[in-house]
């Protein structure tokens, strides 16, 4: 399978250089040249999770890989996760289901793309005989199960920036206690936005860039994308027949998937997006204008977003994959903070997708209320997307997928002050208080965050 970008200037790439290159040197997101077809969705009902994912992602990846060496990759991805089915289906009532994404290492939906992103890239490199350096800033989700997926790995260090008393304790001690000797954390005496400046910056340094072969596995990456359409497939396989799923989302890039899911043959008939008070995609289904705001913090805090950077490629199918037009529109909203698409475009969306948005008392509301009504406990992320489901539903004779994008332990003051009960963690994370933690406290100051990671990967070099 080709790789195009969405700006259209960047030459097409296969599925391996589009993973590991992120981002198009145009500065566009890459979408595979053709979408494949799944075939009968129904066959795919009684099969393991692993079987499913695998079936999602090889036409997406072609003859580059060997089959037989992906199919165990895939299965491999998956081995580890915490409940038998991987993404159970739990029932609510009312024809509403939760699909519990929290299941892998890290307990939030990233184990399930980033499980097996990491495994791909390791594959890629050790092939070519090549090394890179990850880096990456995180507020929480991403930064642990980045870390997760790539320990040990031997053709990868990874750097994660994370603002110093920012994050939470259990989001930190995920990080900080994993023993590999190729994972370094570096706490910024700085925000989350100086961590993602540094980061931005030492890309932009040609030299350095080079000199380490920095590389990245944010949410733009292809490869996770794709993965997480697997998840999709898979409930629509073991619902049978036409379903809608609700999403809480910033970036675009989970509901994205969704939309990948159902162009390559899962009937999916409604995408409802859940946006917290950083609403900037609710408002753009309501008004044709992306605009960004100010971020404000919430308790749902991974979509503390006004970048929805996935969206870019959902605009790219819209305008008949017209490139020119996606990148003046981007390079619009990069200058004035705007961009509108026109009439017919935005009517082709909402046939398939509503949104809604909800803030901090109404996120603890839908807690409370699915705990007493339930018994199920989740967290800010997924009362967000039930919210937005309940307000947007269209057909009530179809199943209701809410997606729960993280375990509710990982937000245990937000859920406590809800349900007046603390989440317990699950027994592979239980003893996360007891783990020595290793970090590095760093200025906010680019040369000395350069200077910090040249010495590490120099000793490692040397060992
Ligand atoms: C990352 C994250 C999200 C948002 O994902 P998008 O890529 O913006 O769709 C939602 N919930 C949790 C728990 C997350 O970690």
């Amino acid at each position: 399978m080709r790789y195009l970008s969405t700006r259209g200037k960047a030459r097409a790439l296969g599925f391996e250089d589009a993973l590991l290159a992120g981002l198009a040197e145009d500065g566009g997101l890459y979408l595979p040249e053709s979408w494949p077809a799944l075939g009968e969705v129904a066959q795919l009902a009684s099969m393991p999770y692993h079987e499913v994912a695998l079936r999602v992602v090889a036409p997406f990846i072609g003859a580059e890989i060997d089959a037989g060496v992906l199919a165990r990759m895939v299965r491999e991805a998956y081995a580890g996760f915490d409940h038998p089915d991987v993404a159970p289906l739990r029932p609510l009532g009312n024809g509403e289901y939760l699909l519990e994404l929290f299941h892998g290492p890290t307990l939030s939906f990233k184990d399930y793309a980033l499980q097996l992103v990491g495994r791909l890239f390791d594959h890629a490199l050790a092939r070519r005989g090549e090394r890179v350096t990850v880096i990456g800033a995180t507020s929480g989700d991403t930064g642990s199960a980045a870390i997760e997926a790539l320990r040990d790995r031997p053709s990868v260090d990874v750097f994660i920036l994370h603002p110093r008393g920012r994050v939470s304790e259990v989001q930190r001690r995920q990080m900080t206690t994993v023993a590999a000797r190729n994972i370094h954390n570096i706490a910024v005496e700085g925000t989350f936005d100086d961590c993602q400046d540094l980061v931005k910056a030492m890309f932009a340094d040609a030299r350095f860039r080079a000199e380490l072969r920095l590389s990245a596995v944010n949410s733009i990456n292809w490869a996770r994308v794709m993965a997480q359409a697997a998840f999709y497939v898979s409930a629509a396989a073991r619902l049978g027949g036409r379903l809608a799923f609700a999403v809480p989302t910033g970036n675009f890039g989970n509901i994205f998937a969704g939309w990948v899911a159902r162009r390559i043959g899962a009937p999916i008939e409604q995408l409802i997006i859940g946006s917290n008070r950083n609403d900037i995609l609710t408002r753009f289904v309501e008004t044709g204008v992306m605009q960004m705001h100010d971020v404000v913090p919430t308790l749902s805090p991974a979509m503390d977003i006004q970048v929805s950077s996935n969206f870019e490629r959902l605009l790219f199918e819209l305008w008949g994959r017209d490139a020119a037009r996606v990148a003046a529109a981007m390079d619009q909203f990069r200058k004035s903070g705007e961009y509108a698409v026109d009439a017919k475009s935005l009517a082709t969306m909402r046939a398939l997708f509503d949104a809604a948005a909800l803030d901090d008392e109404g996120t603890k509301r839908v807690i409370r209320e699915v705990f007493e009504a339930t018994g199920a406990t989740i967290d800010p992320h997924t009362a967000v997307g039930i919210a937005a489901a309940r307000a947007r539903r269209r057909d009530k004779s179809i199943p209701m997928v809410c997606i729960a994008t993280a375990h509710p332990a990982k937000f245990p003051e937000a859920v406590e002050e809800a349900t007046g009960k603390r989440p317990a963690l699950p027994p592979s994370l239980a003893d996360i208080f007891d783990r020595p933690e290793r970090l590095s406290v760093l200025p906010n100051d680019l040369a000395k965050v350069q200077g910090f990671i040249r010495e590490r990967l120099a000793v490692r070099g040397a060992a």
